[in-house]
């Protein structure tokens, strides 16, 4: 049983709902998680709102300290976190390992918290009166984050709302629960006191009570595009602050001039790394002209050199989906490109008819896909990538902006000019250029557009900052007795 963490305690729970957690690359049970009731889920808050007039009035300075020890341990522990995320999830360690590098740069970015709060002064906007403009904290934040990225994405949240002078309640996701209690364990470790950080496992019953608690301030989300807009609807209606990541299908245009062997080996490991469950994969090849023969031409020797197996083996490429029923969706997508008319040139189910239990499918592509197919217009978040062939670059640009999702876009040539005349006309939030994932750095901000995203802040970085902090602008004077002259009833000016 995975304990929730509640104001710095395991907190065991034997009672009322449970889910099952799988190690996918054998199909096992290997726990079970609580779903937190709406009850707990006020205790969780309550835990919070207790812990923050102290941890509010903690000078900044004694809170990035804080963080500086949680990064020194996430440090330590970064083989065993990438072990949890990788009994849990499926990926490689390797790809685990990675993601955890990602997450620690954001408590890096955290840890200059004094500077970056550090507010405006200005003397004598009027005589003798001086104006400042400081960041104050919210309260209570929540984080609810997806089964993807276990330890990445709640980093992209609580450090930087903790380091603000926050109190948080981490929803994980009920699939990868393990890691979120490990880094608040982490987090204890390194000095928060107990509330400032609590996890709270749960489904929809959890996410519902915490999106209406009067004392959240704040919510952010990051997960599937149906979920983000029912988030983004409830916090809106309560006036709340909200951030919601949702869903995404990223193109990778190539143009016929491109150094085919890098455009294939930047397709290979955006499309097929973390077995494509990743919000940045590249689901589409757009290839420009010629580029489409050619790119069809470099990825297959490339695909059929992918080792499929258990995340936790050396020498694996890829590892499991998440679920029995997610590999089910996955391959029912194959189903869908086959019937819709387009070609289907590696089949992953052959690979993964050779390995016995475990959600496996091996990498996929479909050739000569159009907008009018299910695997173009849908998310799949598996290992499949369509190559969609156009004629023009503006095609090319008319294709991507006409999708549903906006997260992220990467075009591949040699040709500055047409690159930089790409990257301003996509309506999208996270550009490469020769990049094929450009997952902004962590002083940075992340965040799509159109359904990848409903809010105004993006994620970590300065907008991080600011999407934890509001203003408050204090107006003051210190007056000899004659000097103060408040009594006229027009507007004051100064
Ligand atoms: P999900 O939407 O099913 O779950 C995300 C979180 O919401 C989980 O904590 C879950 O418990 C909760 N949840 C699920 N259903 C809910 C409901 N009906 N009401 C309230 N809460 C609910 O997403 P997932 O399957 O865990 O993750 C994959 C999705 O996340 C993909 O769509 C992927 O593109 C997206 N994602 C986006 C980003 C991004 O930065 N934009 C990053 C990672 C993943």
């Amino acid at each position: 049983m995975i304990p929730h963490w509640i104001n710095g305690q395991r907190v065991l729970v034997a009672s009322g709902r449970h889910a099952q957690v799988f190690d996918p690359a054998t199909g096992a049970a290997t726990g079970r998680v609580p779903l937190a009731s709406g009850a707990e889920a006020q205790a969780a808050v309550a835990a919070a709102l207790k812990a923050w007039p102290a941890w509010r009035d903690t000078p900044a300075l004694k809170r990035a300290r804080v963080l500086f020890r949680f990064r020194e341990l996430v440090e330590r522990h970064r083989d065993e976190l990438a072990r949890l995320i990788t009994t849990e999830h499926g990926k490689t360690l390797s790809d685990a390992a990675g993601s955890i590098q990602r997450g620690l740069e954001v408590i890096e970015f955290a840890c200059g918290i004094p500077h970056l709060l550090q507010g405006e002064a200005s003397r004598d906007v009027g005589s003798g009166i001086d104006c400042q403009s400081l960041r104050e904290p919210l309260g209570v934040c929540a984080g609810i984050t997806p089964f993807n990225f276990p330890a990445m994405v709640p980093l992209w949240m609580f450090p930087l709302a903790i380091a603000c002078g926050n109190t948080f309640v981490l929803k994980p996701s009920e699939r990868t629960p393990s890691c979120a209690l490990r880094l608040a364990e982490l987090m204890s470790e390194a000095g928060l006191p107990p509330g400032v950080l609590n996890v709270l496992h749960g489904d929809r019953e959890a996410v519902d009570e915490l999106l209406r608690h009067p004392d959240v301030a704040a919510v952010s989300f990051v997960g599937s595009t149906p979920v983000a807009r029912h988030v983004y609807a409830e916090c809106a209606q309560a006036g709340k602050r909200v951030q919601a990541l949702g869903g995404a299908k990223n193109h990778l245009l190539v143009m016929p001039d491109a150094d085919m062997e890098q455009a294939a080996d930047a397709l290979i490991g955006a499309a097929y790394g973390s077995a494509g469950e990743r919000c940045m994969a590249i689901s589409v090849a757009v290839a420009v002209g010629a580029a489409g023969d050619a790119i069809r031409a470099a990825l297959l020797p490339r695909i059929a050199a992918l080792r499929l197996g258990a995340g936790t083996r050396a020498n694996v490429d890829i590892g499991p989906l998440i679920t029995a029923q997610h590999l089910e969706r996955v391959r029912g997508y194959i189903a869908a490109g086959e019937a819709e008319g387009a070609e289907l040139v590696v089949d992953g189910r052959v690979a993964a008819a050779k390995l016995s239990g475990g959600f496996f499918l091996g990498p996929t592509l479909f050739d000569h896909v159009s907008s009018t197919m299910r695997i173009w217009r849908e998310e799949i978040f598996g290992p499949l990538l369509a190559i969609v062939r156009v004629g023009t670059p503006a095609e090319a640009l008319a294709l991507v902006n006409g999708h549903e999702f906006a997260n992220g876009a990467a075009i591949y040539t040699r040709d500055g000019r047409l690159a930089r005349e790409c990257a301003a006309q996509l309506n999208i939030g996270m550009v490469g250029i020769n990049v094929p994932i450009p997952v902004p750095a962590a002083f940075f901000s992340f965040g799509g557009r159109k359904s990848s995203f409903f809010g105004d802040s993006n994620i970590h970085g300065v907008e991080g900052v600011r999407f934890y902090s509001r203003l408050k602008t204090i107006t003051s004077r210190w007056p000899r007795g004659q000097d103060a002259n408040d009594n006229s009833l027009d507007m004051p000016t100064l």
